[in-house]
């Protein structure tokens, strides 16, 4: 059997993992990069193989950097089928058109400065109508139900804790008469996320795929940030204030409103109208209200009570661009939750632009702010701030709430890891910044001793058969000038030399010693040329 990490590998965005077994090619997720330009280029030519040759997709959950790429598959020609579950189905809907939609945007702007210097149009990666399309190829699976792909290879989806609908993936194969097990985290919430259950802990795998988003960090606690939130909406009040609140629009704008219908319901705050200002928002708020049996115990509990915790007295959902811009002409005070999460573009600029300035109001940061972005640069503590290109300056009390991330922290990530029972356990780390994924497969090896290696992108290995690697030629190809290929070898080097560090620490403390004289003798070779090296740069 072998793999292919072809994203989602030394950074968080693109997740898509290709697997094959004989005949049978499947990916686990299909995710579009994000994150400047280079990077997005990525998302043009990123499958190796023809798409019409995958029989599945298993989708982990509707995020875009795991499910964006699935209509540009489906469009050049992708006919098997989509596995995901209901709640999953339900946000791709929404968010893939809304993808498509953004495609189209950034293609027409980038076509009108292609004309400008006399090149051709830029194609939309997918339209709107493709990604419609899409969808006719999507099959839901319930939860811990068992699902026979194919001859030998079986899966389940379990909680994955993370959004509405996410799920980890166990798969079963059978390799050489013997039944193996991989284990695909997907995105991993934390436990006593509100709303939706926690990860289901897994006790058997061979192999594992694990997040690592957050690997080096450690989240403050969600009794603590309510806290926190409870007092900058307290002051806002006290001073006819508004807060604003850029969140992303699936899962941490929901999470949003349950705590302030909890504050609510405690009577810790008055009831104050409470603006969800974003099209895609308003639409996610309505899927979890379809979906209510991917909730927790203490969220049915409520709701058999009664209460709805996606309700407000006062809430008020803004679908147009008139009823968005009215917010502001309301005296009193109140939240405003608007998209984007990191303020590069949408109704949040309206608001920022409204309020930025006034020494009253409140902006509060609740998401990752990556460099670069607006939202960065407040975070960061910049003075102006230049919106619909006029300087906007920076007096209102801005705060950064650590603790509604949907990812779990480094603790988090180790307590789940802490239930697998194979000590020969071969982890491979994703979903991350590769600094971060390194340190945290350092982590797990000392801490829970398995084996653990963070797999280049494009790297393919044969599974279940020790040492045979493929290592990928388009990164020493892109390398072209002597300068980048040197520091590419350097950096391959360094890599290659802590990997073997990490296996030969390993391999004292299981089997008791190194007896290999052959490894020996080519240890002593590389260490020779190495010196020789030195001695030439001196
Ligand atoms: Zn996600
Ligand atoms: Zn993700």
């Amino acid at each position: 059997m072998k793999v292919e990490f072809l994203g989602g590998f030394q950074t968080v965005t693109g997740s898509a993992t290709l697997l094959e077994k004989d005949s049978l090619l499947w990916l686990v997720d299909c995710g579009m990069f994000q994150g400047g330009r280079a990077i997005e280029e990525r998302n043009r030519n990123v499958h190796p193989y023809h798409p019409r040759e995958l029989s599945f997709i298993l989708l982990t959950h509707a995020h875009i950097d795991h499910s964006g790429l699935i209509p540009k598959l489906v469009k050049e020609g992708f006919r098997g089928k989509v596995i995901c579950t209901k709640a999953t189905f339900d946000l791709c809907e929404v968010m893939l058109k809304d993808s498509g939609h953004i495609q189209e945007i950034e293609a027409e702007w980038q076509s009108r400065k292609n004309k400008r210097s006399g090149r051709e149009d830029t194609a939309p990666l997918y339209t709107a109508e493709d990604a419609e399309k899409s969808l006719r190829y999507f099959q839901t699976v319930g939860y811990d139900e068992i699902l026979s792909l194919s001859d030998g290879v079986k899966i389940r989806f379990q909680d994955a804790g993370h959004i509405l609908g996410s799920a980890l993936i166990e798969i079963w194969v059978e390799e050489g008469g013997q039944e193996k097990k991989l284990v695909f985290s997907g995105d991993l919430g934390g436990s006593g996320q509100p709303i939706i259950r926690d990860p289901s802990p897994v006790v058997e795998a061979d192999i594992l795929w694990l997040e690592s988003t957050y690997g080096d960090r450690l989240h403050k606690s969600r009794e603590e940030t309510v806290q926190e939130l409870l007092k900058i909406i307290l002051e806002a009040i006290s001073h006819q204030a508004k807060v604003v609140i850029p969140a992303f629009a699936v899962e941490r704008t929901q999470n949003l409103i349950y705590t302030i219908s909890q504050l609510i319901r405690k009577d810790l705050i008055p009831s104050i109208p409470v603006y969800i200002d974003s099209p895609l928002a308003i639409s996610a708020t309505e899927i979890f209200k379809e979906n209510p049996d991917c909730f927790d115990e203490e969220t049915k509990g409520l709701l058999l009570g009664g209460e709805d915790p996606l309700e407000l007295p006062e809430i008020k959902y803004t679908r147009t661009t008139e009823e968005s811009k009215a917010i502001n002409e309301d005296p009193r005070s109140g939240i405003i939750i608007s998209a984007s999460g990191m303020c590069d573009s949408g109704r949040v600029q309206h608001h920022l632009k409204h309020h930025l300035w006034r020494s009253e109001s409140h902006i509060v940061f609740i998401g990752y702010q990556a460099e670069g972005t607006v939202g960065r640069r407040i975070v960061d503590g910049a003075e102006t701030i230049r919106l619909f290109g006029e300087e906007i300056a920076v007096r209102a009390h801005v705060h950064t709430l650590g603790g509604f991330s949907a990812h779990a922290d480094q603790k988090g990530l180790l307590e789940w890891l802490s239930h697998f029972r194979n000590p020969n356990l071969q982890i491979f780390v994703n979903h991350g910044e590769e600094k971060i994924s390194m340190e945290l497969s350092e982590i797990i090896h000392q801490k829970l001793k398995f084996e653990a290696a963070v797999p280049q992108w494009r790297e393919k290995r044969f599974l279940f058969t020790p040492e045979k690697r493929v290592m990928p030629e388009e990164k020493i190809e892109a390398a072209e000038s002597p300068e980048e290929r040197f520091s590419y070898l350097l950096k391959n080097l360094d890599r290659g030399y802590k990997k073997l560090r990490r296996k030969l620490r390993m391999r004292r403390s299981k089997r008791g010693g190194i007896s290999d004289a052959e490894w020996l003798k080519e240890l002593e070779e590389v260490n020779k040329k190495l010196e020789e090296l030195e001695s030439e740069l001196e």
